[in-house]
């Protein structure tokens, strides 16, 4: 089995050096330089997050400048939180913004967002964009999570789960993740495949073919079988 943890913040967790599975780890533009070097293996999602968008124009230009590299596999985690940070009218435009940059340079954006989904249909129906929309961290409701299948987003899952939610996501839709969770990649992968009642063997499978096709330059992981690894030990 290969895993692949879609998004997390956890850079110096000592779990994400084992072999077993590749990391899209999360940064700051400004954090990029001294996360790449230290971190040859994993790839990067970057951006700035709507809690902390405000005065964000720093953060911007030099993401402005990075978000060519390589290594930078995906634009976010950005989006719109309505419990949290600054208004509309400043999280708006910084999301519009990173936008830009997924369509410009052809890589995927990385959503946060709480409580704004009508706001954030409303963005995709208007800007028609040809890069994949994932969200993070997905739970919501069945209804809700009809029409954002019907919006064509994908979606990533956490430690978090809506159980009916995820039967009615097709399994080329999904990605798994840690975020800032405390669950491992594998135990996330676990509870997912049990939701939506695949083998986790078959389930890890799918996730792999869906990471190689929206993100071809993730490095794959060492696979895992757990005798073997257990002899290891
Ligand atoms: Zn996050």
């Amino acid at each position: 089995m290969e895993f692949y943890d879609l998004h997390t913040h956890q850079m110096f967790l000592e779990d994400n050096d084992d072999p077993y599975h590749s990391c899209i780890f999360d940064v700051y533009p400004l954090e990029f330089e001294v996360a790449k070097d230290s971190h040859h293996r994993h790839a990067f999602s970057c951006g700035i997050h709507p809690w902390y968008s405000e005065d964000s124009d720093t953060q911007m230009a030099y993401l402005n400048e990075i978000a060519s590299n390589p290594r930078i596999v995906a634009i976010g985690e950005t989006g719109l939180d309505k419990l949290k940070g600054p208004s509309f009218e400043v999280q708006i435009p910084v999301f519009k913004k990173h936008i830009e940059l997924s369509e410009k340079l052809h890589k995927p954006v990385i959503i946060h967002c709480v409580k704004a989904w009508e706001q954030l249909i409303q963005i995709k129906k208007e800007i028609k964009p040809t890069q994949p929309w994932i969200i993070h961290g997905y739970r919501g409701k069945p209804e809700l999570t009809k029409r954002l299948i019907h919006e064509g987003f994908l979606f990533s899952i956490g430690d978090q789960i809506n159980i009916e939610s995820m039967q009615l996501i097709p399994v080329d839709a999904l990605f798994c993740e840690t975020d800032e969770d405390e669950m491992s990649i594998k135990e996330v992968y676990f509870q997912t495949s049990q939701a939506v009642n695949m083998d986790m063997k078959v389930f890890s499978d799918r996730i792999a073919q869906n990471i190689r096709r929206i993100f071809p330059t993730v490095q794959p992981p060492k696979p895992y079988y757990p005798k073997e690894v257990e002899e290891e030990i």
